[in-house]
């Protein structure tokens, strides 16, 4: 029998992380888990320590790093408590670790996850923010390192796997006309625009198909997160902002598809549930059970597809301006974004005010270009800055 795999799991107590868990602890044999991370909840580390027994854990909070540690000598447990940044790409980077799961939230997930990238290690890529951030740099470290990238998020996971098991990143080589990229329309799908003003927090992550975490919940209700999806997809596949049309599809059932030129089009459909993607990055090239329910057809019965509507979801046009703009712009959408949906969370601003607020930081801090991830982190930290003096007007 082969050596297990050796996996970090960076975000273990989020949504993708817990699935992560989930699918490993169902193949002992062929995972084990050697760093565990989060932002600062030490209670589920804990419990997530005492079952998969990493070497490390990793928080982001010194006081919930404290109490972790007590736990853990309480406890008896072998593992080494670390706190900071730093430690999240020392975890991402061991030479004992064979793949990352890079499933932290935002921004803070790009420096490990291009870490493990420089690193050599196979990438399950859930954080799409490190390409929206830092693509051209991110894609040259993967390249460079011989790095094995496979896309978690359930759009580009359908994609790749559509895609022919060769594909270089050249699609007319390979015969491809165009990434369909699937969207479920979210929450306010058929919401009029007057009502949407008015929505509230809870009801933007009320996601009618997937559970997922509020940042990315709000970001489907805003289509913001089909936005940087679009982003995502040009990094992955080296297709341009024509290439790469969405489609809304309420049932979520068709995760992706590729058209190609001979008049083809090739789906993967599912159940929405994240541990398919993720048991496929996991088990790539085989495949393992995954807890998934089958796909019933014939409950499901009929498939829908409609047209974006780019007024009533101004997000996603904004995202394919960022995308054609190219150099600091998209870091600039995403961190006005992420300050955006933070403030809606706290009912500071209205739900149609993200995208008010995102066109205002475009239009008021420079676009530079990227040569280095200084221009990426200079760029995310102005576009803060003016996002929350838009907050605070
Ligand atoms: P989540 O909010 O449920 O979990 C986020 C994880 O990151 C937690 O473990 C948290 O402790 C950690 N974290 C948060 N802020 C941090 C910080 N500043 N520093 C270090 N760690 C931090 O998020 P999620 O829904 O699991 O999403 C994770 C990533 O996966 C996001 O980039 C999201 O876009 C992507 N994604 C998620 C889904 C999904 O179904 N949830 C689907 C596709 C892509
Ligand atoms: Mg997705």
């Amino acid at each position: 029998m082969s050596e297990p795999t050796r996996i970090t799991v960076l975000g273990s107590t989020g949504s993708i992380g817990k699935n992560t868990l989930d699918v490993v602890a169902r193949h002992p044999d062929k995972y084990r888990i050697v760093a565990l991370t989060a932002q600062k909840q030490d209670e589920l580390l804990f419990e997530q320590c005492r079952l998969f027994q990493p070497r490390f854990a990793v928080l982001l909070d010194a006081d919930a790093c404290e109490r972790l540690r007590k736990r853990v000598a309480t406890a008896g447990l072998e593992v080494e408590v670390l706190f900071g940044p730093a430690a999240l790409e020392r975890v991402s980077t061991l030479p004992e670790v064979d793949a990352v799961m890079a499933a932290i939230v935002g921004a803070a997930g790009m420096p490990p996850t291009l870490a493990a990238a420089q690193a050599g290690k196979k990438i399950l890529l859930a954080n799409k923010e490190t390409l929206v951030l830092a693509g051209h740099l991110f894609m040259d470290a993967v390249h460079r390192s011989g790095s094995v990238l496979l896309p978690i998020d359930s759009e580009h996971n359908a994609i790749f796997q559509a895609l022919p098991r060769n594909y270089t990143g050249d699609m007319k080589q390979s015969g491809v006309s165009k990434i369909l990229l699937t969207a479920s329309g979210g929450p306010f799908r058929n919401t009029p625009l007057e009502q949407l003003q008015r929505v509230t927090p809870d009801q933007a992550c009320a996601h009618p198909n997937w559970s997922m975490g509020r940042k990315i919940s709000v970001d489907s209700a805003s289509m913001m997160n089909k936005g940087l999806e679009v982003i995502e997809a040009h990094w992955l596949f080296n297709a341009s902002a024509d290439d790469i049309q969405v489609v809304v599809h309420p049932q979520s059932v068709i995760h992706s598809m590729v058209q190609y030129v001979d008049g083809s089009v090739l789906a993967q459909l599912g159940n929405p549930d994240m541990r398919t993607p993720i048991a496929y990055a996991l088990a790539y090239p085989e495949r393992i059970e995954a807890g998934v329910v089958p796909l019933d057809l014939f409950a499901i019965a009929k498939l829908d597809f409609v047209a974006p509507d780019f007024t009533r979801f101004p997000c996603l046009g904004l995202a394919y301006q960022a995308l054609r703009a190219g150099g600091t712009v998209p870091a600039l959408l995403n961190a006005a974004n992420e300050v955006a949906v933070a403030a809606f969370l706290d009912g500071r601003i209205a739900f149609l005010d993200i995208p008010r607020l995102i066109e205002s930081v475009l239009g008021s801090v420079p676009r530079t270009e990227v040569h280095a991830l200084q221009d990426v982190l200079v760029a995310d930290e102005m576009a803060r800055v003016s996002a929350r003096e838009w907050v605070a007007r």
